[in-house]
C-alpha cells in the first residue's frame, strides 16, 4: 500500500516580512495600527531577538531617525546613558593638522546626531514589535524560497511550511537571498577591505568630538561614547585587518593611540574587536511584482557616512506610509503602482549619497598622487564654501528632513 504524503501547513497572512532585524522590525511597528495581518519570519532564535548580543557597531543617528524612533516608540526604549551627542565632527587627512570641521548647530543644547549600539536599537524594536496584536514574530523560521505571481507571494520555510501573502517583504541583509530568488539584479561592491569596531577607553575628554581620519590606506574613526570612552572604527585592506584583530589587545590599543595621534591620550581595550567585511549593495529596483525590499536588503552602504539604518528606518517608515494609506482607501496593498512610487522616493533620498560615499572611499583610500592632491583639496574647498559644507551637513545629519 502507498502511503499518500501530507500536505505542508500553511497559513496566510496580508505581510510577511523576511528578516527581524532593525529594518524590518521597524516596518512593522510602523505598520502596528494599519490593522493588516503581518507575520515576520526570522531565522534566529527567540532569545537572541529578545536579548541581542553586542556586535561592536555605534549606529550614528540623525535627527530624522530620532524623530522617526519617537514616532514609533523605539527611541523611549533606549537606555539614556547609551545615547551619545556628537556636537562636532573633524575631518582630517594623513598627519595634516588642518581638518574640515562640521560644528553642532546654531541651537541651544544642539547637537549633529546620537551614537547607539546596533544591539540596543535591536532589542528596542523588538519589544516594541512583540506586543503588537498584529504582529505575529516568528523566531527559528529560516526562510527557504520565495516566489512571487500577480496574485501574491509564496514563501516556503526549511521546515517546509508554506506562508502565502499579499505583499512580501525582503528585509534579509545586503546578501538578500529573497532578494535573488525574485529575480532583482544589484551591483555589489567588495572594497577588497574589512572594518573591525570596538570600544575602548581613554585617558583625556574627546568633548563630544568625532574623528574620521584618513591615513595611509586606513580609514579611522573615534567616536565619542559616555565618560571617557568611544567607539573605534578602522578600515583597512582584508588581510591586515586579520592581523590587527589577532594582535593582543595592548599591542591593538598601542597601535589605535599612535594612529590617532595621541588625541586622547592612553588608550584600553575594553570591548570584543568584531571584524565586518566591506562589501556595498545598490538593487537596481527596490520592488518586484508584490515584493518590496527595505533595509540593507535594498541599500547596503559603506560604514564611512554612516547611514545603513537611518536609511533603512526612513525606507521602512514610506513603505509603512504608502501601505496604510492604500489599505484604508480599499485599495491593494501590493499593487505595483504602490510598490514602483516607494522604491522611486527611496531611491531619490539614497543614491546620492550612496554613490558619494563610494566615491569618497575610493579618493581616501588611494595612495596615489591625485587622490592625495584631491582629497587635500576637497578639505579645504568644504571649509571654504559654507553652502557646500551646508549641503554635506544636511544630507549627514538630516536635520532639514526631521
Ligand atoms: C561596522 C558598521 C557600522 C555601521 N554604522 C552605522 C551607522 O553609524 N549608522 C547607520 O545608520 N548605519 C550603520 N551601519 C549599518 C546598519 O548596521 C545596517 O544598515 C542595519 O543593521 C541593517 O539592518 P537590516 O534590518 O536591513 O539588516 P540586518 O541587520 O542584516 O538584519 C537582517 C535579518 O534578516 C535575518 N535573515 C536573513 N536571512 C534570512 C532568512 N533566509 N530567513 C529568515 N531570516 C533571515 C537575519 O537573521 C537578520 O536578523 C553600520 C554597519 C556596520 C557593519
Amino acid at each position: 500500500m502507498t502511503k499518500t504524503a501530507k500536505s505542508p501547513k500553511t497559513t496566510s497572512c496580508d505581510i510577511a516580512i523576511v528578516g527581524a532585524g532593525p529594518a524590518g522590525l521597524s516596518l512593522a511597528r510602523a505598520l502596528k495600527e494599519s490593522g493588516l495581518d503581518i507575520l515576520m519570519l526570522e531565522s534566529s532564535s527567540e532569545n537572541e531577538l529578545k536579548n541581542p548580543k553586542p556586535d561592536g557597531r555605534d549606529i550614528a543617528l540623525t535627527h530624522l531617525s530620532r524623530q522617526l524612533m519617537t514616532e514609533l516608540g523605539l527611541w523611549q526604549k533606549l537606555p539614556k546613558n547609551e545615547i551619545n551627542p556628537l556636537r562636532e565632527a573633524r575631518v582630517i587627512n594623513g598627519t595634516s593638522p588642518y581638518f574640515l570641521h562640521f560644528e553642532k548647530p546654531d541651537a541651544p543644547d544642539a547637537t549633529l546626531g546620537w551614537l547607539v549600539p546596533n544591539y540596543l536599537i535591536r532589542k528596542a524594536a523588538y519589544e516594541c514589535v512583540k506586543p503588537c496584536k498584529n504582529v505575529n514574530l516568528r523566531a527559528n523560521s529560516k526562510v527557504a524560497l520565495t516566489r512571487t505571481d500577480s496574485e501574491g507571494a509564496t514563501i516556503t520555510l526549511e521546515n517546509g511550511e508554506i506562508i502565502t501573502a499579499k505583499l512580501a517583504v525582503a528585509a534579509d541583509t545586503r546578501f538578500s537571498q529573497t532578494r535573488r530568488q525574485v529575480g532583482i539584479a544589484t551591483r555589489m561592491r567588495d572594497f577588497g577591505r574589512s572594518v573591525i569596531v570596538c570600544r575602548m577607553k581613554h585617558e583625556l575628554s574627546h568633548e563630544d568630538i568625532a574623528y574620521e581620519c584618513f591615513i595611509d590606506e586606513q580609514t579611522l574613526a573615534i567616536l565619542p561614547l559616555f565618560g571617557k570612552n568611544c567607539s573605534v572604527v578602522v578600515t583597512l585592506p582584508s588581510y591586515e585587518a586579520a592581523q590587527l584583530q589577532a594582535m593582543s589587545p595592548r599591542a591593538f590599543a598601542a597601535y589605535i593611540e599612535e594612529r590617532f595621534q595621541h588625541r586622547v591620550g592612553k588608550m584600553t581595550l575594553t570591548g570584543e574587536r568584531v571584524l565586518y567585511p566591506l562589501v556595498a549593495a545598490y538593487a537596481d529596483r527596490f520592488y518586484a511584482e508584490r515584493l518590496a525590499l527595505v533595509g540593507d536588503a535594498a541599500v547596503g552602504m559603506h560604514p564611512v557616512t554612516a547611514h545603513g539604518y537611518n536609511f533603512g528606518l526612513r525606507g521602512a517608515v514610506d513603505l509603512a506610509q504608502r501601505i496604510a494609506k492604500a489599505h484604508e482607501a480599499g485599495e491593494d496593498i501590493g499593487a505595483t503602482p504602490l510598490l514602483a512610487a516607494y522604491s522611486r522616493q527611496h531611491r531619490k533620498v539614497t543614491r546620492p549619497l550612496y554613490l558619494a560615499t563610494n566615491g569618497l572611499v575610493e579618493i581616501y583610500t588611494k595612495d596615489h598622487l591625485p587622490a592625495r592632491l584631491l582629497r587635500r583639496g576637497l578639505l579645504h574647498l568644504g571649509n571654504a564654501l559654507p553652502p557646500v559644507k551646508r549641503l554635506l551637513m544636511n544630507q549627514l545629519t538630516e536635520l532639514s528632513a526631521a
